[in-house]
């Protein structure tokens, strides 16, 4: 399938994990590229991978800054002269201090990259969709914007406010033909999550690893960026201010202790 022939999407985090391989998955379908990571190391391992031919713009910045965000969205129009989709999937973890331990600055950090940046994103991105009446954005939320238990504090409510940005920008956008919508990914092998999977692994626990998701494993960061290019795709067409979780049925089910066999 060459669903993005001609069409041009920016990435960002894509010099690791699910940015990665939505990225690949992109340009196999055709699309010309602006991949954005902080590491550079990242992205020149991403741009190695892409498929012969590949038309791409690299930019080491900080999502989070709205001066550099500005400035790649322009250089992005200057090479292109057009911007069909953007995927707002940046994004960091942190600590996981008790309610009573939180850190001022660490929220700051926290919610500056995984929620201020998408915003910041969409604000300069979306005009252009907007004059051409036609884009898609997917922002990458968490299972952990749906229900407590899967991140930190702060990591919890950035990705509920992803949800809730997926939902006010659709509706500023709609009437310009551009679609907003939202992955929550379960459990995922990527660069964020490798020290759980590496002390998993280490403990001898690597059997828990998933094994609460209704379909009882952790995900490739390949099936999160499958439904990332569903939903940047004209398959989506109809569908707008979604969050799709894709978590192996995990925000499903209560999944109390003792009630599976
Ligand atoms: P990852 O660490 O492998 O990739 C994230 C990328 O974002 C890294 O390459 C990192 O350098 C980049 N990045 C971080 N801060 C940045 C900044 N300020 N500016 C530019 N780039 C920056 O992790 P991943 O799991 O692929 O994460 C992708 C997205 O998926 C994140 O938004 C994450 O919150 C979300 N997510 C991941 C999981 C999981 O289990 N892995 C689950 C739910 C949601």
């Amino acid at each position: 399938m060459m669903r993005f022939s001609e069409r041009v999407a920016i990435v960002t985090g894509a010099g690791s994990g699910i940015g990665q391989a939505t990225a690949l998955r992109l340009a196999r379908e055709g699309a010309r590229l602006v991949i954005i990571d902080q590491s550079e190391a990242g992205l020149v391992e991403t741009e190695g991978m892409l498929p012969e031919g590949s038309e791409v713009l690299r930019r080491v910045m900080d999502v989070s800054d709205e001066a550099q965000v500005e400035a790649v969205v322009a250089d992005a129009l200057k090479q292109f002269q057009r911007i069909d989709v953007l995927c707002n999937n940046a994004g960091i973890a942190g600590r996981h201090p008790p309610i009573t331990d939180q850190d001022r600055s660490e929220w700051d950090r926290i919610l500056g990259v995984n929620l201020i940046g998408p915003m910041l994103f969409i604000k300069h991105v979306a005009p252009h969709m907007q004059a051409r009446r036609l884009g898609a954005i997917v922002n990458t939320a968490s299972v952990a914007g749906i229900r407590s238990g899967a991140g930190g504090n702060a990591y919890s409510a950035s990705k509920a406010g992803v949800i809730n940005l997926t939902m006010t920008a659709a509706c500023d956008l709609g009437g310009d033909n551009v679609r907003v919508n939202a992955v929550c990914p379960g459990l995922v092998e990527t660069g964020m999550t490798r020290p759980i999977f590496e002390y998993a692994r280490a403990n001898e626990k690597a059997h828990k690893l998933g094994a609460r998701a209704e379909l009882r494993r952790y995900g490739a960061p390949e099936e999160i960026a499958a439904a990332i290019l569903f939903l940047v795709s004209d398959d989506a067409s109809f569908i707008t201010g979604q969050a799709l979780a894709v978590d192996g049925g995990n925000t499903a089910s209560l999944n109390l202790p003792g009630m599976k066999v």
